[in-house]
């Protein structure tokens, strides 16, 4: 009598594993990569209208840029978004090539990208990304 009972309840838990199994399919690439202790450490930048994770605090540069909305941060590197097409902007530090950055998620524009400077002093800004405070939300 025993048997028959044992074998009906390992046939939900196998149900249940691989139900387990496809959630795990799904788990951002980005969490799988980094080391559990990383994200307590170092602040991870997220999308505040849809929490796409977007930049990590180690490759903050810098807090004291000014957005379209307010303060704005800069960061080294950007993850998950859109750059839009290059465009030609002149900003009260000269005049510089830009390029829109949207989140890959949501659409939302999160602020832009520096993709060529004219001034010998502001190129370290190349490559970078401004996005504005207001578009982040910081998870520790
Ligand atoms: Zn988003």
């Amino acid at each position: 009598m025993k048997c028959p009972t044992a074998e009906t309840s390992q046939r939900t838990i196998n149900s249940t594993g691989l139900s387990i199994r496809t959630n795990n399919l799904l788990t951002p690439s980005f969490l799988v990569k980094s080391p559990m202790g990383e994200s307590k450490t170092r602040p991870t930048y997220f999308c505040r209208n849809c929490e796409n994770p977007l930049a990590l605090g180690e490759d903050l540069i810098s807090k004291k840029f000014v957005g379209a909305s307010g303060p704005a941060f800069m960061f080294s590197h950007a993850m998950n978004v859109v750059v839009g097409p290059k465009i030609g902007r002149k900003l009260i530090t000269g005049s510089y090539v830009v390029a829109d950055v949207t989140c890959s998620k949501c659409g939302e524009t999160l602020g832009w990208k520096y993709v060529e400077t004219f001034d010998l002093k502001q190129r370290y800004k190349e490559g970078m990304f401004v996005i504005e405070k207001l578009k982040l939300t910081k998870n520790y």
